[in-house]
């Protein structure tokens, strides 16, 4: 085989790439024991110790994880807000953090209640307008620079290396929520960012079926040892069987994501003229305003996650969500499956999205179908 495996579609194939020693079976196996033994000195047999710790099935999946956005290493966690927490953990007293006015919600609430309990300052900046992430940084006090992108659910584009510069300038670290633009997409370790977070329940998964959270650092130090005895002290690791299923997931990622990138860009580009429609927000549309920055940073494609905005109100916003047939109205992205969500009314009393906004997750159907579903609900208006 060639070591010299360019791309990084390569490179996770090469770790998805297995044989089992004692049975020639081509998917690892599942090793679900909670425990390991020891030898007649009382020596580990092995590299394990206790399931709470960490575990070969999900060392597994941690490999192919540190390979696609081509870091360190990698843990693996029971939710994307577990790995959220495990790592926002450790911000201290009297330390500071800085997260984009709209970015997953979750998240943000999760930020606020930390910065009330525990005394830490927090500063949200607009993630629309330039300058407002370096003007909100205090140099010495902020510990985490926190970005999303594209950020959900108006996909406006944060452009990474601006923002570790500041960051790094500032004495403070970047952590980047790819959860959107996926590995296949955008890595931004390679942009100068320090540790990577991804909701595996979302696109890397992408079956709907696993809750996961991952983390990727670009280096091995204490900071990150740090996060690691969080995870084993919150006994936030992923499970066995969900490591499992997500190795699954992760063997189509490159193929659905393009799949559904090829979707949302011929959908975005139909309905961003439509007569009902104040607009679409989508980065692969040149009039997009993080379009530029898009182009240069999302290199394998702009996604499957667009949001349209219905001419009128809440109202009609809901009443195009309720008429669509193929689309199912659910929360959650990054399925085969597509999805419509009126956003307002999941995110609760800090919600700045737009009351007319539904949220598209494009999966893998055929675009056309898709298209004529949204075209019939328009058309109940
Ligand atoms: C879903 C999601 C999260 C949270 O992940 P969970 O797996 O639901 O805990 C964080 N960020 C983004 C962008 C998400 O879509």
């Amino acid at each position: 085989m060639s070591n010299t495996l360019p791309s990084t579609r390569s490179l996770v194939a090469q770790a998805l790439h297995y044989i089992d020693e004692a049975t020639g079976g081509v998917v690892p196996p599942i090793q679900p024991s909670t425990t390991f033994g020891r030898d007649e000195n009382y020596e580990l047999l092995g590299a394990y110790s206790y399931g709470r710790y960490g575990s070969p099935t999900v060392t597994k999946v941690e490999e192919v994880l540190a390979r696609l956005d081509e870091g360190a290493d990698a843990l693996a966690f029971s939710s994307g807000l577990a790995a959220f927490a495990a790592l926002f953990e450790t911000v201290r007293t009297g330390q500071h953090m800085v997260a984009p006015e709209i970015m997953y919600h979750g998240g943000q609430d999760w930020l606020r209640m930390i910065a009330e309990r525990r005394g830490i300052g927090l500063t949200l900046f607009d993630q629309t307008k330039p300058g407002a992430l370096e003007a909100a940084i205090r140099p010495g006090e902020t510990a985490i620079v926190w970005i999303e992108t594209p950020v959900n659910p108006t996909w406006d584009v944060i452009d990474i290396e601006a923002a570790a510069k500041a960051a790094h300038e500032a004495g403070a670290r970047l952590g980047v929520d790819a959860t959107v633009a996926t590995p296949v997409s955008t890595r931004p370790l390679e942009h100068g960012a320090d540790i990577v977070f991804h909701s595996a329940t979302k696109y890397l998964n992408g079956h709907s079926d696993v809750n996961a959270g991952v983390l990727v650092t670009g280096q091995a130090n204490p900071f990150w040892e740090e996060i690691f005895v969080n995870r084993k002290y919150l006994g936030s690791i992923l499970g066995t069987f969900e490591a499992w299923l997500l190795l699954r997931g992760m063997r189509t990622l490159f193929v659905r994501f393009e799949a559904s990138s090829r979707n949302a860009l011929k959908i975005a580009k139909h309905f961003k003229d439509h007569p009902k429609l104040d607009g679409v927000l989508y980065p692969g549309l040149e009039s997009h305003p993080g379009h530029e920055i898009a182009a240069r940073q999302m290199t394998g494609g702009f996604g499957g996650m667009m949001s349209v905005l219905v001419k009128g109100g809440e109202a009609d916003a809901k009443q195009v969500a309720a008429a669509l047939k193929l689309f199912v109205p659910a929360t959650s992205l990054g399925g085969v499956e597509s999805l419509a969500e009126h956003r307002k009314t999941v995110e609760g009393p800090h919600s700045l999205v737009a009351a007319n906004l539904i949220r598209l997750s494009i999966g893998i159907e055929e675009a056309d179908d898709l298209i004529a579903d949204l075209e019939q609900a328009l058309a109940t208006l």
